[in-house]
């Protein structure tokens, strides 16, 4: 389990922390599973990456398998497949070597810092992708401060390229964003995007909705051209560069991750049950065994994971 995970499953509930250390779930939900396929497609040295990256979606979806509460499974995993493939092949260019994770480092304590993020090639920067359902500045300031891109940050003392996707509302197993869902002209089937802020573009009834996944005759770089021309590309993946902080507020940082995930490493007994964030801003993975006053295992769909140290 990497850090940064580790470090905020503690914070939002000790005993959430605890668990994770050791257990997870066997499916990984939308969210990891995307997560999953975009990381295969951006660390291949296949040359059709964006495809690769889909394929790896059928593969997850046939074995673990994906955790939602959408009836149709299989037509879920098609829609993230096409998803990550649009999302792989707008960040990695044609010449750009696969990329790679950062290399697991220790920390001032001996605690080994385990990265959720990627290295650039040339070794200056980290990078991160960062799946939102939209943004916000509050968000903007969460995702930035978190362990997943600050705590990276101090940890390597590298800058980071914050990659932000905007998939846009989850209905039904389907994301409601630019890059699962446009319109195409009843006639010249040409491509376009319904701004929900731009009250100039008018579509017509006859504009026909549809979803990326139903129509394979659209190419990928052609979906992407789509949403470069209806401006509608930078409000769906944008930048984010997170800096070093100065020396003090650097190393207060990664004390304060070494010192937590130590005191998370040697932690013999279950920590008690905090109420208050079972159920916010996500339901906790564990609600299940811990309401019964369980443990999680194998009969509550969890796998044990291999220790970090
Ligand atoms: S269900 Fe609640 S008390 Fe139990 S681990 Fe999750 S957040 Fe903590």
């Amino acid at each position: 389990m990497n850090s940064p995970f580790l470090l905020s499953a503690y914070e939002h509930c000790n005993r959430d922390g605890f668990w994770s250390r050791d257990w997870e779930k066997e499916k990984p939900d939308e969210h990891q599973f995307m997560q999953k396929c975009i990381n295969a497609g951006l660390c291949t040295s296949e040359k059709n990456y964006g495809q690769y990256a889909g394929e790896e979606a059928i593969n997850l979806g046939a074995e673990p398998g994906l955790r939602t509460e959408s009836l149709n499974v299989y037509d879920e995993v098609i829609h993230i497949a096409h998803i990550s493939d649009l999302i792989v092949t707008a960040l990695r260019k044609p010449n750009d070597k696969p990329w790679e994770m950062a290399k697991e480092i220790p920390l001032d304590n001996g605690t080994i810092w385990k990265s959720s993020a990627y290295l650039d090639p040339s070794g200056t920067k980290l990078r991160r992708v960062c799946l939102v359902t939209n943004w916000s500045d509050d968000r903007h300031y969460s995702e930035a401060r978190s362990w997943y891109s600050l705590g990276e940050v101090c940890a390597y003392g590298l800058p980071m390229q914050q990659v932000v996707c905007v998939l846009g509302a989850r209905r039904d197993g389907k994301r409601h964003g630019y890059w699962s869902k446009g319109v195409l002209h009843p006639a010249n089937k040409k491509l376009r995007f319904r701004k929900r802020n731009d009250v100039g573009t008018n579509f017509k009834e006859s504009w026909n909705t549809i979803f990326r996944e139903d129509r394979d005759e659209i190419e990928t770089e052609t979906w992407l051209q789509a949403m470069l021309d209806d401006g509608v590309l930078q409000d769906s993946l944008f930048n984010v560069d997170i800096q070093v902080p100065e020396p003090i507020a650097r190393q207060m940082i990664t004390d304060t991750a070494a010192r937590r995930l130590e005191e998370i490493y040697s932690l013999k007994a279950t920590p008690p049950q905090q109420f208050s964030t079972c159920n916010w801003p996500l339901p906790c993975v564990y609600r299940g065994c811990c309401n019964r006053g369980d443990s999680p295992s194998g009969k509550s769909g969890f796998v044990p994971i291999e220790q970090v140290r």
